[in-house]
């Protein structure tokens, strides 16, 4: 693969080229493992320096980069393909199905290829008195493998990058880098936002909303026998909340909400509820929880000379899957940066299009979770399908099985939801909800009867 030709010599990567990468979480190591890694297929010797203050292998929020900590099956997968599998003690637990309660009834959907194929993670250490032991944290496993690549960890925050031809970083108000590119992979929840705001290349943040996160300590029996191999989906009629779920790992259960600028007592209103209850065991308790930030839209001007921004940072798929985003954008950044040069024209030629793709794919995903919203509302929608869903469960000649695929694949980032979209157009889907629909219409005339 040669350099592109338009490409003007003063940015090219040569050997010696430094990369500073502000930011070690998923898509700093995914971007630094790649950028080395293509270096290297080019013959070249560049410098990564990642710098990331946090220390994942902690317990407690200092060591977390607050997630669910569910991997797809696509990114396992994906990575896989890489040379990157996850270790047992990166995996908390193998998930093969899930368990979708409403207010109107209660439905199992499994992996449509009967493996336990979903891994879940913790992000840092977990919850307080968790580190050490045998397990590790996903965002340690990624930057360990980054630095088996040749990446230099540097556990320094940067305050302030500074354009003078090439970006020089400051921490401490010291100046630590001139860098031939920074890549900004610093995520959401931080302020760090601002400081490329402020260099004037024209990058906008990204727009957030609120959610909700806690860790429910429980005994392992009680995870085995109330949540077993299954991540528990709450989909209930409430104007603030889009869906919730119950991820299970060990001794604890993570529990994230997902809605619009939720507040602290969110989390308390939420096991409260009758629904919830039912699902959780006699004896559990909070062991920690936060409202991280998240992204609900893209980030304007990711680029420029010498700048590129990536993950979180830039864009990320709609409400999943943003470790497979970090993945996506980590990965086009650097073969950008390696095979084209770092100037903002070979940005927009080999970055952009991958950008733009995320964000394209999540106007279906916004319209696909606007109809989930009106199955959410509607009773007798709900009611219509949890029939189907579960006629589709119990018909093992049935291989097509296409809403518990679509309620697969929308939960578990499995799918582009283009793909999801072209699925829900299936005539066959059509005419099952409209049976379901009239079936739940019949009982309630039954019931009034
Ligand atoms: C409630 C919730 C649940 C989620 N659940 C899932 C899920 O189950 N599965 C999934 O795939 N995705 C999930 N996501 C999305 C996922 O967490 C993000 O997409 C992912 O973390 C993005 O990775 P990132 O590396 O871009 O950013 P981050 O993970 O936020 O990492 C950014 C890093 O940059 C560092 N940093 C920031 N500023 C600086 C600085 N100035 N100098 C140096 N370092 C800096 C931070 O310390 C941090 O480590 C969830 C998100 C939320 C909010």
């Amino acid at each position: 693969m040669g350099l592109h030709k338009g490409n003007t010599a003063q940015y090219e990567l040569r050997d010696g080229s430094k990369i500073a990468v502000l930011g070690g979480g998923p898509t700093g190591s995914f971007f630094s493992i790649f950028a080395l890694k293509m270096a290297k297929m080019m013959g070249k010797e560049i410098n990564v320096t990642i710098y990331e203050p946090k220390d994942f292998t902690k317990d407690g929020p200092g060591g977390c980069n607050r997630c669910g900590g569910i991997i797809s099956e696509l990114l396992l997968q994906t990575i896989a393909v890489e040379g990157i599998t996850l270790p047992d003690r990166v995996v908390r637990k193998g998930i093969h199905s899930y368990k979708l309660h409403t207010n109107h009834g209660t439905v199992f959907i499994a992996t449509p290829a009967f493996e336990k194929t979903i891994a879940t993670v913790y992000r840092g250490g977990g919850p307080k008195g968790m580190a050490g032991g045998e397990t590790e944290s996903f965002d340690n496993f990624l930057l360990s493998r980054a630095a088996a690549e040749g990446a230099i960890h540097v556990p320094l925050r940067i305050e302030r990058v500074e354009s003078r031809g090439k970006p020089v970083l400051f921490s401490q108000n010291k100046e630590v880098m001139e860098a031939d590119l920074v890549a900004g992979c610093f995520g959401v929840n931080s302020t760090t936002g601002k400081i490329f705001e402020e260099m004037g290349i024209g990058y906008k943040q990204p727009s957030t909303s609120t959610a909700a996160i806690a860790e429910l300590a429980m005994t392992e029996e009680a995870i085995t026998e109330c949540f077993g191999n299954s991540i528990h989906l709450f989909l209930i009629p409430d104007k603030d909340i889009k869906f919730a779920a119950m991820i299970p790992k060990g001794q604890f259960v993570t529990l994230c909400i997902l809605g619009e600028d939720l507040s602290p007592s969110i989390v308390r209103e939420f096991l409260e509820r009758t629904l919830v209850k039912s699902v959780l065991p006699s004896s559990y308790s909070i062991e920690c929880s936060c409202l991280p930030r998240m992204n609900s839209g893209a980030a304007r001007r990711p680029f420029a000379d010498r700048v590129v921004i990536c993950g979180d940072a830039g864009s990320t798929r709609l409400f999943k899957d943003g470790l497979g985003g970090a993945y996506l954008m980590g990965k086009a950044a650097a073969k950008a940066a390696v095979f084209q040069g770092v100037g903002e024209a070979d940005f927009r030629r080999e970055y952009y299009p991958v950008y733009k793709s995320i964000i394209y794919d999540n106007l279906y995903g916004s319209f696909l979770y606007a109809v989930i919203g009106q199955y959410r509302r509607w009773k007798y929608l709900t009611k219509a399908m949890i029939e189907v869903v579960r006629k589709e469960q119990r018909d093992t000649d049935n291989t097509e099985k296409i809403l518990s695929n679509i309620l697969w694949d929308m939960f578990t980032g499995n799918e582009r939801y283009k793909n999801v979209f072209l699925k829900s157009l299936k005539v066959r889907m059509h005419i099952d909800m409209w049976e379901g629909l009239f079936k739940s219409l019949l009982r309630r005339d039954d019931a009034e009867r």
